[in-house]
């Protein structure tokens, strides 16, 4: 069984007459459950529920705390190369964007991750396009090698098969992130144009062929804006929950991507709200309490503050979206950041709500 069979139970329902049926009554009987089914999460992400964000969120914030204590993990991405064959229509690195491409040499790489340790990060999450010619699996373990050094690594790049995922867990990777942009599989086909990622299967299944490998934590996300955000956010949550059931030694957790302007030109289908942004977030605390919730600097900086106590239990700081964007003149990058603070600036503020920074999370004794 894989998480397509899941997603195809629920595919074809009519989420609209789910919706009409409820009342406030019902979301106020699901918020007080200790534990909630699927249905019941989806109720959550009704347009009736937006009626109770303020309960929610008192209890999102009580389950916060209990699993996750004040503390804040932080990390920062590191683009190692830009190379793509893909043609994604809502990336700006998509191999029609008629940009400059490179990757770094190792030398490079050190140099990135020596300017990101001395902002104190001791974890880096290394990014690359969709090119196993430009950016192969041999050269991301040479780049991880290099990294650990300095960091921790986490990786979002291209599916990988189980074998690869245990290589590079091998050579010092610890956590995954890859969002399946889409759940919708028909969107998913039209927006993926060519190239290998059009495969929907290769890349659902792929953060739970990480887990068979034993990847300490596994990231996922939709890239809200492709589709309606309530079916996005669903899907999102019944796949956390599934791996979470079925791989009880990987740590998982769900990142909330809304979409970012880039080269090129496309639309997103949907605006999603910071209400609704809001109200995803709360919906996953309620039905996934142990969770990990990312906000990155896609964010804007007062918006990630307001957030913080919602559900978040990591952020990106110091962050860049450019290949060599710390040490070289780079400016083409894959979406622009809202929040820009620095690492210390962002420490500082969680010193003053009463949170803990936390630099690096773990490590291998
Ligand atoms: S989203 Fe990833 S795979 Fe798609 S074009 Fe951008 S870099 Fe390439």
């Amino acid at each position: 069984m894989s998480f397509y069979e899941v997603y195809n139970q629920y595919k074809n329902m009519d989420f609209e007459g789910y919706f009409s049926k409820l009342t406030e009554n019902d979301i106020h009987r699901i918020i007080n459950k200790d534990k909630i089914s699927a249905l019941e999460f989806l109720a959550l992400l009704s347009p009736v529920a937006k009626g109770s964000l303020e309960l929610m969120a008192r209890k999102a914030n009580v389950l916060t705390k209990q699993n996750f204590g004040k503390a804040m993990i932080l990390y920062t991405p590191l683009y190692l190369g830009n190379y793509c064959v893909n043609q994604c229509a809502y990336c700006g690195f998509n191999v029609n964007n008629p940009i400059p491409r490179k990757k770094l040499a190792l030398d490079e790489v050190e140099l990135e991750a020596k300017a990101i340790a001395d902002t104190g990060l001791r974890h880096i999450l290394i990014l690359t396009g969709e090119s196993r010619k430009g950016t192969s699996v041999d050269y991301i373990e040479e780049c991880v090698k290099v990294i650990n050094k300095y960091a921790t690594v986490s990786i979002e790049i291209y599916p990988l098969e189980q074998e690869e995922y245990e290589r590079l867990i091998k050579a010092g990777v610890d956590g995954l992130t890859l969002y399946q942009e889409v759940y919708n599989e028909q969107i998913y086909d039209e927006i993926h144009i060519r190239g290998p990622k059009k495969d929907y299967l290769n890349r659902l299944n792929a953060p739970e062929r990480a887990c068979k490998a034993k990847m300490r934590n596994v990231n996922i996300g939709a890239l809200l804006g492709l589709d309606d955000w309530e079916k996005e956010a669903f899907f999102t949550g019944l796949h956390g929950q599934y791996l979470q059931d079925k791989y009880a030694d990987t740590e998982i957790s769900v990142s909330l991507p809304r979409m970012r302007p880039h080269a090129g030109a496309f639309t997103p289908k949907v605006n999603v709200d910071d209400k609704s942004f809001v109200q995803i977030m709360l919906a996953l605390r309620l039905f996934m309490p142990r969770a990990g919730i990312t906000i990155s600097t896609r964010e804007e900086p007062e918006f990630r503050e307001n957030v913080l106590p919602l559900g978040v239990t990591k952020m990106s700081a110091g962050t860049t979206t450019a290949v060599g964007g710390r040490t070289q003149k780079e400016d083409t990058v894959q979406f622009d950041t809202s929040d820009k603070r620095t690492v210390d600036e962002i420490k500082e503020m969680l010193l003053s709500k009463g949170y803990q920074p936390v630099f690096k999370d773990w490590q291998l004794l």
